[in-house]
């Protein structure tokens, strides 16, 4: 029920209560007052009319009463003092004479006792109801009481007549406040509805309105709480919604996949990461988790999550499709939430691992064939082969040979992966690549020899580098050796340059065997020989062109060949200028 209503209704009973209280009261009270002021005009009026009988005693005491009830409109009955009737206005003589003694009276009775009585009673004589008010006449005349009397009707007529004039009163009254407590209700309860109102539409979602904050005290009070409580309530809302689009852009934007499996075994979320490992079109939120990831390993995972409530961690690898592998966390949340899983993308690790196991294998290999070789040797020569000094001899420089080989392995290998970890910092400066290419064949003398080529240093004296002296020598030796290694008697190396714009590049070039076309990229590859057993006989480590390789990405150049079967190759290194490094330093 409305408030409004609820203290009208109260209001309403309060009045009529009171109304009815004082209608009830009032009629009482008017009706004693009525009563007693007949009965004073009736005792004065005795009380005069005993005086005047004593003063002038009456000769015909019958004429006498009905002069006087005309008189006073009252009933007037005299009374001997035995209690005869002497006289009454309301029979004629005769009927009088037949009256019964009133000595008994009640207000005679009274009268004679103290000189007064009064009295309501029915009367026995008229069967009227009277009020009767009786005086005692002192002396010794035949009149001993004088008695008047009113009908009891005549009191009550005018006590009707009062009564209704109150009852007018109390209800005008009555409307006069109806009508004030309803404006004043409305008045008190407007505001009171307007807060609600606002509140309403507040709980509904306008979280733009204000409470008006007018009217009574309590009520701006209040309006004002509601205000507050909106404004708190919308800056917690907005604090929800800054950490649930920071989380969800977290999730969103992680490089790892997550998924949120529900115990009923459906998709309840998934990020991005996630739609791409599966392949997944859209967001397949809702959906069962055996659809989504088809892939039976990682539905187990979860599944013993779920039902051992505790962590499961795997690595599940080749996924159908992308051949990528992941680790699968499945951790289990509350039971009502189920299970939220990562997928940690361990394809690239298990790449490295992949090549970390062939490099061993590769170094165990190439270390066993110069090893075993030594051992057989060294059994030889402990087995007697030193008696023959020639033989011993040469085994012994088989064994150097072999342990030369070895040595420049374990350089090579060491060197490679300086420069892959970043161990090696390159000390950059200006070098004169065309004296260092003489220096580097110099040293090389041997072999140009041995195998019989000519060499042709064509770089333009002085050609200024970028580089690091140290590791320029390195790579033309690596170059060099290897077109000396894999060319035939006869044959030329070239060595030129040219310097353009913010490149300089340094070309070794060979008329040798040349390298297969579908070998090409992977002679950079460590430990790749197009012809393992000429390679090894040259001496070669297999790791020349790999180290040269990383050399150039540090330089921030990079290697390329150029090369026809039977014909020969070209090795090209590309280096930056100083001004070339710092532009590309630039953009990063
Ligand atoms: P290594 O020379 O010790 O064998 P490299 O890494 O220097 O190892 O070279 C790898 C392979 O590339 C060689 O084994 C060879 O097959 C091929 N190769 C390198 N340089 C030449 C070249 N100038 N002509 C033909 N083949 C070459």
């Amino acid at each position: 029920m409305k408030l409004r209503r609820q203290l009208l209704w109260v209001l309403i009973g309060v009045l009529l209560a009171g109304s009815l209280a004082a209608a009830l009261g009032g009629v009482w009270v008017l009706r004693l007052a009525v009563r007693d002021n007949f009965a004073g005009r009736l005792r004065a009026e005795t009380a005069t009319l005993a005086r005047w009988i004593t003063e002038t005693p009456a000769t015909d005491p019958q004429r006498f009463a009905e002069n006087a009830a005309a008189r006073l409109g009252a009933r007037v009955t005299l009374i001997a003092a035995d209690g005869r009737v002497v006289a009454d206005s309301a029979k004629d003589r005769e009927g009088v004479r037949l009256m019964d003694n009133h000595l008994g009276r009640p207000e005679i009775q009274a009268a004679m006792r103290r000189g007064f009585g009064e009295s309501l009673r029915l009367s026995a004589s008229t069967n009227v109801e009277y009020f009767y008010s009786a005086h005692r006449i002192e002396g010794s005349g035949p009149v001993a009481y004088v008695r008047l009397a009113l009908p009891a009707a005549d009191i009550s007529v005018v006590q009707a007549r009062y009564a209704g004039w109150l009852s007018l009163v109390v209800i005008g009254t009555l409307l006069v406040m109806a009508a004030i407590a309803i404006f004043g209700v409305r008045a008190m309860s407007k505001p009171l509805e307007r807060m609600s109102a606002t509140a309403e539409r507040i709980a509904a979602g306008d979280l733009a309105l204000e409470a008006a904050e007018r009217g009574p005290d309590e009520v701006r009070r209040l309006a004002g709480s509601l205000n507050r409580m909106k404004r708190t309530l919308l800056e917690q809302v907005a604090e929800a919604e800054r950490e649930r689009s920071l989380l969800s852009s977290v999730v969103s934007d992680m490089q790892e996949g997550l998924l949120l499996v529900g115990p009923d075994l459906r998709v309840r979320l998934c990020n991005r990461a996630l739609r791409e490992i599966f392949e997944l079109p859209r967001d397949p939120a809702g959906a069962l988790l055996a659809e989504v990831v088809r892939h039976p390993a990682v539905v187990r995972v979860i599944e013993r999550a779920l039902a051992r409530g505790r962590e499961i961690r795997e690595s599940v690898t080749r996924f159908p499709g992308s051949g990528r592998s992941f680790d699968v966390h499945a951790t289990p949340l509350s039971p009502e939430l189920g299970v939220i899983v990562l997928f940690f993308d361990i394809t690239r690790l298990e790449r490295l691992e992949g090549v970390r196991r062939e490099f061993v294998a590769n170094v165990s290999h190439e270390l066993r064939t110069p090893l075993t070789s030594i051992k057989a040797f060294v059994e030889t020569l402990l087995g007697g082969g030193l008696e023959d000094r020639d033989n011993a001899l040469r085994f012994l420089g088989i064994i150097a040979k072999h342990a030369d080989r070895m040595q420049a392995l374990i350089d090579d290998i060491t060197d490679l992966s300086r420069i892959e970890t970043g161990a090696v910092e390159l000390e950059l400066g200006s070098v004169d690549a065309a004296q260092l290419a003489r220096e580097v064949v110099t040293q090389l003398r041997p072999q140009i020899e041995r195998h019989g080529v000519t060499l042709e240093n064509e770089l333009p004296a002085p050609f200024p580098v970028w580089t690091d002296r140290r590791r320029l020598e390195q790579l033309l030796t690596n170059l060099i050796d290897n077109a000396i290694k894999f060319n035939r008697r006869g044959g030329r190396v070239t060595i030129g340059g040219t310097a353009q714009g913010r490149w300089t590049t340094l070309f070794v070039e060979d008329t040798g065997i040349g390298i297969p076309e579908g070998a090409r990229d992977k002679i950079f590859n460590r430990f790749y020989r197009v012809d393992p057993a000429r390679s090894r006989e040259a001496g070669g480590t297999g790791l020349g062109l790999a180290i040269v390789k990383h050399l150039m990405w540090l330089h921030g150049g990079r290697v390329r060949v150029d090369s026809e079967l039977g014909r020969g190759s070209r090795f090209t290194l590309e280096f930056p200028t100083a001004n070339g490094r710092r532009a590309a330093a630039g953009r990063i």
